[in-house]
């Protein structure tokens, strides 16, 4: 059944600032009311799933129980062909607690070794759930190459070391809005789109 974002606030169920800036990016032009769990307060899950779906659906489902508010969620990373999908839904965690994507970089390029086997791709589940618990996931994905060394100071996470497929610029060193256009995350967002309509956008109601 599909269900109406309307009226009132959307949580983006991460605490992540990066995804935090794309996703209020994508959902901008919908005119939705937008609050991060960070600004609620609300506690981060811990991510037990196995999939990326299962985490994000994990992460949705959390935020909106706790907030009363539709929620949506989106786990993401980085697949290494040659590492046989890793870091993959460990993506943050390479990065250990203090979250240090420079040596997560470090540690993706060291266990690729000399292989040549640069290939490797981003997918992005994303959930949106609502406080009955109905929830609602897509996913989208980006494959491209690994480049060493990383280049480019723009983006968050593995961008520096991740280039796009027909594109000569990593994600690090692309602007954000060309970036943004058609990541995984977008091509995430506009599948979720359809399952959402009719957005009521602010003043509608
Ligand atoms: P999680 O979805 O919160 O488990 O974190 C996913 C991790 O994957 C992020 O912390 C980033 O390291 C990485 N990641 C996901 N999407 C991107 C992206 O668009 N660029 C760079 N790194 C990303």
């Amino acid at each position: 059944m599909k269900r109406q974002l309307a009226p009132g606030r959307l949580v983006l169920a991460t605490h992540n600032p990066g995804k935090v800036v794309e996703l209020g990016e994508l959902l901008g032009p919908h005119g939705l009311d937008v609050v991060s769990a960070g600004a609620l307060g609300l506690p981060e899950p811990e991510e037990t799933g196995e999939t990326f779906v299962a985490n994000a659906e994990l992460k949705a489902r959390a935020a909106a129980t706790a907030s009363g508010l539709p929620a949506l969620a989106d786990d993401s990373g980085l697949c290494v062909d040659v590492l046989g999908g890793a870091p993959g839904i460990y993506s943050a965690r390479w990065a250990g607690p203090e979250k240090d994507f420079a040596a997560a970089m470090r540690k993706v390029h060291a266990a690729m070794g000399t292989d040549g086997t640069r290939t490797a791709h981003f997918v992005c589940a994303l959930s949106i759930a609502w406080p009955d618990g109905h929830c609602e996931t897509v996913e989208g994905r980006v494959d491209g190459r690994l480049v060493w060394p990383p280049r480019g100071d723009n983006g968050f996470g593995y961008d520096p070391m991740f280039q796009m497929d027909g594109r000569g610029l990593t994600y690090g060193e692309m602007p954000r809005a060309a970036k943004e256009a058609d990541n995984h995350r977008a091509r995430a967002f506009v599948k979720l789109l359809p399952l959402l309509p009719p957005l009521t956008r602010r003043g509608d109601a």
